[in-house]
């Protein structure tokens, strides 16, 4: 299967092959045919299958014909990170087109916004609240729009925004096509799915079970030895890029932290940075400066950054729906990934949630050579200390199922090399102009067992 069988316009065949797509994901198959057609869609895909350009390219492709100075599509994203990611994709493949797009969200000047729309685009990507607030100063017109795409919308009920959603809904041309994409289809999501979408066809691609390439495994611990048991895991383990979740954003921050000390290349993303640092800590992540992401929920949704080789959720995930999402930034687009949870003995009745929604049991696995019967460090800044009695395992397996690998990329770096650490309190930035020799010696010495 290629691209060739949807007939795309030249200048778009030429996005997708500097895009490096070969060969359309699942999605892309399904969905393409019937967003060309000018179809409603139901779209049930987790993040990482390729939805953005399933239905980015189709929508390019019709805009094609015809031309005005007021946005003729619209979408909307639960949060900037995403906008901004579905942005790019349309930048990326449209860029031989003169299509326009931008995007418009909160934490950041209206006023760019408001002079980008003066000048004229075609697709607007929008978080809800600030189109809101554009809208209600006539700064923007939505008369026109011909297609609406509501991207992730499980997550933006999850997020509260369901009010505001329907209120721009009232505001569009009944006239349209509505493209909608969630991971899952809760109650709310289905009513209002069912509202607004027109003899939709679906397409369905892997309902709320994470990528088939990640690769999940348990990590009992006690809560208090967390961090000594994800410096062991990243020493022992060939980590390429490395998103870390902790459940807080103080937790992020002050891991990142406690990462770079240890002299790894590591970056927070949380709620309290300014964006500007956000899209900081992402495009260095995305280009390499960072080996490591200590992000939370919110912040990390829609970070789309490929090669993700782990995924290690510090904290596990308040949800079962979280925990797809977060595995979902790991093994994209086919690419394989692991996924690694931290449990204790408290974490339990979330674990059988998890497994009784996926179907699987999952793998428990015990790190060699590390000491789960270590006193807990009196200073733990752990919030939830584990249960008296529980959170050790009475011995310590004799096997490790997760026998060391090769070397890891996401290497300490000396810590004290001159790089500028610990900025702001906000975003944690490390100098990525170490030495290459001086690290791997540094990261053997730390490591003898390693073949780095
Ligand atoms: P998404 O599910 O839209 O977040 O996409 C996940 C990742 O897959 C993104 O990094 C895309 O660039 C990538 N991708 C999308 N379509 C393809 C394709 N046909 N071939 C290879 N990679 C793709």
């Amino acid at each position: 299967m290629s691209f060739e069988q949807f007939s795309f316009d030249a200048r778009i065949a030429s996005g997708i092959r500097s895009a490096g797509y070969t060969a359309p994901t699942p999605i892309q198959l399904d969905a393409i045919p019937y967003v060309l057609a000018g179809r409603d869609l139901l779209g049930l895909a987790q993040t990482g299958t390729g939805k953005t350009a399933a239905f980015v390219l189709p929508i390019l492709q019709n805009l094609l014909n015809g031309s005005s100075r007021q946005p003729r599509v619209l979408i909307l994203a639960p949060t900037r990170e995403l906008a901004e990611q579905i942005n790019t994709t349309i930048q990326d493949l449209g860029k031989q087109t003169r299509i326009r797009s931008m995007t418009i969200y909160g934490g950041v000047g209206k006023s760019p916004q408001i002079a980008g729309l003066r000048r004229g685009t075609d697709i607007v990507v929008a978080c809800p609240g600030r189109l809101l607030d554009l809208m209600g100063d006539r700064a923007v017109d939505l008369s026109r729009i011909e297609v609406l795409v509501l991207d992730e919308a499980d997550r933006m009920c999850d997020m509260g925004f369901l009010p505001d959603v329907r209120r721009i809904l009232s505001q569009l041309p009944t006239q349209r096509q509505t493209l909608f994409f969630s991971a899952t289809m809760p109650e709310d999501i289905r009513k209002l799915a069912g509202e607004i979408l027109k003899k939709p066809a679906s397409v369905q691609i892997g309902l709320i079970a994470p990528a088939k390439t990640v690769s999940h495994a348990l990590y009992p611990v006690a809560s208090g030895l967390k961090k000594r048991l994800l410096l062991a895991t990243l020493a022992q383990t060939a980590t390429g890029r490395v998103l870390v979740f902790t459940r807080t954003k103080h937790r992020a921050r002050s891991l990142a932290e406690d990462l770079i000390r240890e002299g790894y290349r590591a970056v927070a993303l949380q709620g309290n940075m300014a964006q500007n640092r956000r899209q900081q800590a992402i495009d260095g992540f995305r280009s390499g400066q960072y080996d490591i992401l200590v992000a939370t929920d919110i912040a990390s949704r829609g970070i789309d950054v490929t090669e993700v080789s782990h995924v290690i959720n510090y904290d596990i995930p308040d949800t079962v729906d979280a925990y797809t999402h977060r595995i979902g930034r790991t093994g994209r687009a086919e690419q394989e990934g692991d996924a690694f949870t931290f449990v204790s003995p408290e974490d339990e009745p979330m674990v059988r949630d998890i497994e009784r929604v996926l179907g699987m049991v999952l793998e428990r696995r015990y790190l060699e050579n590390f000491n789960y019967g270590a006193p807990i460090p009196a200073a733990s800044e752990e919030r939830r200390p584990p249960r008296p009695g529980r959170g050790q395992p009475s011995r310590r397996p004799a096997q490790s199922s997760n026998a060391p690998r090769k070397s890891s990329t996401a290497k300490p770096v000396p810590a004290h090399n001159g790089s500028k650490q610990a900025e702001t309190s906000n975003a944690t930035v490390s100098d990525s102009s170490t030495d290459d020799k001086v690290r791997r010696r540094r990261f053997r010495r730390r490591n003898p067992r390693s073949q780095a």
